[in-house]
């Protein structure tokens, strides 16, 4: 099988509200949707979701590099995957999300061709999983209304931005745990929002609340200080940004109890399960989470997801979020309960392209 083209499109979406992180406040995102055309008639579709300040890249960056590498990638086998990689890693380092568009059309073909949906064509034995939802940073009241909002949705699993004063994250945390009660899985992301003492503070201080893990509470280059607060905290702790490859899921084997895997911020799928290959021989669990993309990188993360045991834990929310686009399957929902197409592939279908 040759690839005989890749075709570029933009597309808009936007937040039902702003959504407010440590370091952010965003009201939606643009996206560049690819299809990747072969000479036996399949097609696979990917998605870069460029995220300036996690990949470093822009959209108009990753559509100027998209179109070095399709005129690199014409003419290649698009299930030689790992050769597909190193052409691309040989022209560019770094550009994760536009190497993950081709990641994952590459997968989306390559289970075409098997006649499965992607989830089986990875070894995944059942199509279910549950994701959280995840709350941006507001008062503690609007919070709390906001996590027993998603509860009365049918949600099971809310994920907690922080990463401010800890006074505040921790008045954040106690309005939502009393206001939802004892039943509802409570993680929560400081993304690099807290010096080390702090999160060591808060996190005993969480204690009480049950809460499932602590991501990313420390800024990102600063694994040693990551590593004091894993072994002062009986939460789990998980690296995100400090986890945008293996060789950085290496290092953080000895920092981390876990990681979150993201396809942007990495590379793809076949970086993904590098990555959690590494922290599975190092006993520490993945979870996996996304960017501000749409249904295509959303299911080809829960594809990933439903293959890989150790991808344990679940953040793949936006779609509750945005509008806009004119993509549709790879997956239902109902709350947090998720379930992958039959369709072979990523299952997803776009309008007009
Ligand atoms: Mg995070």
């Amino acid at each position: 099988m040759k690839i005989t083209d890749i075709a570029f499109r933009k597309m808009t979406f936007s937040f039902n509200e702003p959504f407010r992180v440590a370091f952010a406040v965003i009201h939606g995102y643009d996206t560049l949707v690819i299809k990747v055309e072969t000479d036996e008639g399949l097609t696979g579709y990917g998605e870069a979701a460029p995220m300036g300040f996690v990949t470093g890249e822009s959209l108009d960056t990753a559509l100027a590099i998209g179109k070095e590498y399709r005129e690199l990638l014409i003419g290649q086998d698009p299930l030689a995957i790992a050769g597909i990689h190193g052409m691309m890693d040989a022209r560019y380092s770094g550009n994760t999300s536009i190497k993950a568009a081709v990641d994952m059309a590459c997968y989306d073909i390559a289970a075409k061709r098997m006649g499965v949906p992607l989830w089986r064509y990875l070894g995944g034995s059942s199509p279910e999983l549950v994701t959280d939802v995840t709350l941006g940073m507001d008062t503690p009241e609007a919070m709390a209304a906001k996590a027993q909002e998603w509860v009365d949705k049918g949600f099971t699993e809310i994920k907690v931005k922080l990463g401010e004063d800890i006074r505040t994250d921790l008045a954040r945390m106690r309005a939502i745990r009393r206001k939802i009660g004892p039943g509802i899985l409570l993680r929560v992301d400081a993304n690099q929002g807290w010096s080390v003492k702090d999160a060591i503070r808060i996190a005993r201080d969480l204690e009480p609340l049950d809460i499932d893990l602590i991501e990313q509470p420390t800024p990102d280059w600063d694994l040693e200080g990551l590593r004091r607060v894993r072994d002062a905290s009986l939460i789990p702790i998980a690296a995100d940004e400090s986890c945008p490859s293996q060789t950085d899921a290496m290092k953080l084997c000895a920092c981390a109890d876990g990681m979150n895997i993201k396809l942007m911020k990495c590379g793809g799928i076949y970086h993904a399960l590098k990555i959690s290959s590494v922290a599975e021989a190092a006993g520490l669990f993945c979870m996996i989470g996304c960017m501000g993309e749409s249904r295509i990188a959303n299911a080809a993360g829960m594809h990933l997801a439903a293959a890989v045991p150790n991808i344990r834990k679940v953040d793949l929310d936006v779609t509750f979020f945005a509008k806009g686009g004119q993509v549709s399957g790879g997956f239902r929902s109902e709350g947090g309960r998720c379930l992958l197409s039959e369709k072979p592939g990523l299952g997803i279908e776009i309008e007009g392209f």
